[in-house]
């Protein structure tokens, strides 16, 4: 699992280039390493390389690993980038540190209420869906602005903005278009980037990527 530790080193050198080419300061950007699907042994090369930031789209094939995982490494943070059901949001708070996928008013309650419950009140991002894709979650770019107040009405802590770009288009659009957003409303930042796109990404102002793929190699293998 050498290999896994080679992948981390690549990235983060990637990471440290397109900060540099566009005047940022690498420090300001986040890898957060996807690892949903991924076998155990490629996770704990990860945690063995040293790092400690993961993503997971789904709540209970998270916490089925990172519960016990957890225990080892007490200092994992873990954000949530997969849809979220209204039935999941106990499960969620628990294990997770960061929600990026706040889409809609009834999660917003949901999520509040729940944070109060067990008082652990977690940083999340809004899910644009910037490609008004029927299928994907996110909320409508004409939808945000009543999102964000109810937000706010709610008292959920929103630092960022996150999306995820159609598949079948050049990403710098939406990625582009997501900084405007997060400008407009005053937020600090912006997951966006995945294994084939994060350096246009972090030209466009991303302080999270989402890197899976990359990191840990296929997840059919
Ligand atoms: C799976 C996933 C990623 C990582 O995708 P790769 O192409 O493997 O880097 C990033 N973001 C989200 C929301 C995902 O579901």
């Amino acid at each position: 699992m050498n290999e896994i530790a080679d992948n981390f080193k690549t990235i983060q050198t990637q990471i440290k280039t397109a900060a540099k080419q566009t005047g940022r300061n690498a420090d300001d950007i986040a890898l957060v390493a996807v690892s949903k699907m991924q076998p155990e042994a490629r996770v704990r090369a990860a945690l063995g390389y040293g790092h400690r930031l993961f993503g997971e789209n789904r709540v209970q094939d998270a916490a089925a690993r990172w519960q016990p995982l957890k225990h080892e490494y007490a200092d994992v943070t873990l954000h949530l980038i997969g849809p979220l059901q209204t039935n999941k949001v106990k499960e969620a708070v628990a294990l997770f540190n960061v929600i990026e996928t706040v889409d809609r008013e009834k999660l917003v309650h949901a999520l509040a209420d729940e944070m109060k419950k067990q008082n652990k009140f977690l940083p999340c991002f809004v899910q644009v869906n910037t490609g008004d894709e029927e299928q994907k979650a996110g909320v409508s770019v004409d939808g945000l602005p009543a999102l964000l107040a109810v937000c706010k009405q709610a008292g959920l802590n929103i630092v960022g903005l996150m999306c995820i770009p159609p598949a079948d288009e050049p990403p710098a659009f939406h990625f582009a278009l997501l900084q405007k957003l997060a400008a407009r409303h005053g937020l600090q930042k912006l997951s966006m980037g995945m294994s084939s796109d994060f350096e246009r990404a972090i030209a466009l102002g991303a302080t999270h990527v989402r890197v899976g793929s990359a990191l840990f190699g296929s997840r059919d293998s």
